[in-house]
């Protein structure tokens, strides 16, 4: 249930994967720049803790439980959405996961379960909501990562899923070149969340730990800040660390020398699942 404050309306923003991180931040941003939120998510307290909140900036926000790998889900989304606020201005497709470990060694369960959240979601969420947001003019915005401009090692479904995702939005930005239809991409470099934590492992179990230092990494209102600006001015993309344009420049130059760099600096990663750190066991032996 929400109560809508007042009969002006504001321009209304969806935010999948808002009960937590860069979703959550993005959140309390575009509210904060006089947005009406939608908050979508699995976690219906979170959502719903977050929205009550939010509401007390003098927005409208509202929670929508959401499993974005269920298309009827995210039908949903864009529903009530609809009902309880009439227009869709901005779409984030932030919703994601990630995973950890080489391909020889991964159940391809854990592939499929990227791919549905990080690339189906993101596809459900905007076919639905496409036709309300060319009415308004608006954007659509995909949360991707320097892995959808370059591969990464031990990180194949989730490189995978990002470039899918940076393919789909490409595409979707040139069908509708005639119609002032705005698609970022947005690159956030590593991002202080629990992402890294709930990463699946090669059996589709959380790593529970995080194998890089959380300390030194951008906060998530940092990156929420850095989306809301490349909204407000239609950025076709945003990269957010030096290191990540150097990626995305380089690898277009110097495609073999940016696969070393990469390889080396992923191989130090405590566990890593290839180069020195890889755990014995899983060297292969001629035995
Ligand atoms: P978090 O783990 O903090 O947040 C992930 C969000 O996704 C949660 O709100 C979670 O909510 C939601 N989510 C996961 N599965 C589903 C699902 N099936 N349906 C709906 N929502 C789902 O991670 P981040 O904030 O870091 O990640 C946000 C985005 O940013 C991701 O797309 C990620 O790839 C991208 N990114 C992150 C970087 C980083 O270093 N953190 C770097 C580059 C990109 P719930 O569990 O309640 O469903």
């Amino acid at each position: 249930m929400i109560f809508i404050m007042e009969m002006t309306p504001h321009r209304v923003a969806i935010i999948t994967g808002a009960s937590s991180g860069i979703g959550k931040a993005c959140a309390w941003q575009l509210a904060r720049g006089g947005y009406d939120v939608v908050l979508a998510a699995r976690n219906e307290s979170a959502i719903q803790n977050i929205a009550d909140k939010i509401s007390t900036l003098g927005v409208n926000a509202l929670a929508v439980p959401t499993d974005v790998t269920d298309p009827q889900d995210c039908r949903n989304l864009i529903e009530e959405t609809l009902q309880v606020f009439h227009r869709i201005d901005v779409l984030i497709n932030n919703a994601g996961i990630s995973m950890r470990a080489r391909l020889i060694d991964l159940d391809l369960e854990v592939l499929h379960r990227v791919m549905d959240v990080n690339f189906w979601g993101t596809v459900y969420c905007t076919k639905y909501a496409l036709p309300h947001i060319l009415s308004a003019h608006g954007s659509i915005v995909g949360m991707s990562s320097i892995s959808g401009k370059h591969g990464l090692p031990g990180r194949t479904g989730y490189a995978a899923s990002k470039f899918a995702m940076e393919g789909f939005l490409e595409s979707l930005r040139i069908e509708h070149l005639e119609e002032d239809l705005h698609v970022l991409v947005a690159c956030p470099g590593f991002t202080a969340t629990k992402i890294r934590f709930a990463a699946l492992d090669a059996q589709g179990k959380p790593q529970g730990e995080s194998p890089r230092e959380e300390h030194k990494m951008m906060t998530p209102e940092a990156v929420a800040k850095a989306v809301f600006w490349a909204i407000q001015h239609r950025r076709r993309d945003l990269i957010l660390t030096s290191e990540g344009y150097g990626v995305a420049w380089l690898s277009k130059f110097f495609p073999g020398f940016v696969d070393r760099a990469i390889y080396r600096t992923m191989a130090k990663e405590p566990d890593a699942p290839f180069g020195e750190s890889m755990p014995k066991e899983k060297i292969p032996t001629s035995d």
